[in-house]
């Protein structure tokens, strides 16, 4: 361990966190990983088992956090990231971006740390505004089913800039938009995963909606590099990471068939309350001050990201159900 800086990551064995601990094990950095695993997955993270500047904490940060020792950083990442989930876990939902990150930032209080939240383009809910610029207040409907993950990343970043204002901690907010690769849960819900294993298994592919909604799709390496570079930067005020290159969600469904090659048809299934209709994040902010844009485009992440769930077995392709306690 010695010199080397030390990170804690929550999330650690989601999709997004587990391309995190990657990454920061290649910078040369201490990884402390730390997730409840209601919707993680510890295959994400086998790999770094045998590191010894990797360690791990079966952990729920909506309970109190404990670390020995100093910490540098703490990236929080942890939540379910899937609209199917928020409806089968609301209260978790609600509770690891409210309490667990009032708890982290104590933590980063005490330990002079810099924290990183995963805030989220559902900030801007169904937007009134197109594309989304960080100074959009969003249009977001507190009761709906979606309410329990968009306002509890709406109080995270309120809490977050109450901490850095009166007690000074060193904060930064990424509102993250739509983004994909390697490590999904192929059965989380979200569209990519849902067409693709569609495809795998011989089914249909089911648009919700009339698949004239939009979203922008960003290949996880451009985010992850995105974060790491808002992570090292001066910059408080929240930043939007994600790839402007907008799609009808029909459209896509046409990428996914052509990509498999699946003999499949599209079928249309009602849209689910308050799903936004429009999203493309607005990049010139993370242009400017990081000098980051995305670098991956959709052909080739879709090619990266399908030939990785080509891999699994036939077990995990039909696995409907996740693990929720
Ligand atoms: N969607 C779809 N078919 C599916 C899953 C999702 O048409 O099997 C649509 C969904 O209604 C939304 C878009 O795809 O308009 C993206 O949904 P996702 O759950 O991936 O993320 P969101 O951006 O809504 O949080």
């Amino acid at each position: 361990m010695g010199s080397r800086k030390k990170v804690l990551i929550t999330g650690a064995a989601g999709f997004l966190g587990s391309h995190l601990c990657d990454r920061f094990i290649h910078e040369g950095f201490h990884v402390i990983g730390m997730d409840n695993l209601i919707t993680g997955d510890l295959k994400n993270i086998d790999h770094l088992f045998k590191l010894e500047q990797f360690e791990f904490y079966h952990h729920d940060v909506s309970k109190f956090v404990s670390i020995p020792g100093e910490l540098d950083y703490i990236m929080h990442f942890a939540s379910p990231a899937s609209p199917i989930d928020y409806l089968k876990i609301p209260i978790q939902t609600l509770k690891v971006s409210s309490l667990g990150t009032h708890n982290l930032l104590g933590l980063a209080k005490a330990k002079k740390a810099r924290i990183l939240v995963a805030s989220t383009s559902e900030v801007y809910g169904d937007p009134l505004v197109h594309p989304q610029t960080e100074d959009y207040w969003g249009n977001v409907n507190p009761i709906g089913p979606r309410g329990v993950y968009d306002e509890a990343k709406r109080f995270q970043e309120a809490i977050t800039m109450a901490y850095h204002t009166y007690h000074g901690v060193e904060t930064r907010i990424v509102r993250i938009f739509n983004t994909y690769g390697p490590r999904m849960r192929l059965n989380d819900g979200r569209v990519l995963p849902a067409f693709i294993g569609q495809a795998l298994r011989g089914e249909d592919l089911t648009i919700f909606g009339d698949g004239s909604q939009t979203r922008s799709f960003c290949y996880v390496d451009d985010l992850v590099e995105g974060i790491y570079r808002l992570l090292m930067s001066e910059c408080v005020d929240p930043v939007n990471i994600g790839n402007p290159d907008e799609i009808t969600i029909g459209n896509f469904a046409e990428e996914i068939i052509k990509l498999t090659g699946t003999n499949q048809k599209v079928i249309y299934h009602p849209l689910p309350k308050d799903d936004p209709k429009q999203r493309q994040p607005d990049i010139t902010k993370a242009r400017e001050i990081l000098k980051w844009e995305p670098k991956i485009n959709r052909a080739e992440g879709l090619r990266l990201t399908y030939e990785s769930f080509k891999k699994l077995s036939t077990e995990e392709l039909n696995k409907k159900e996740h693990r929720f306690s």
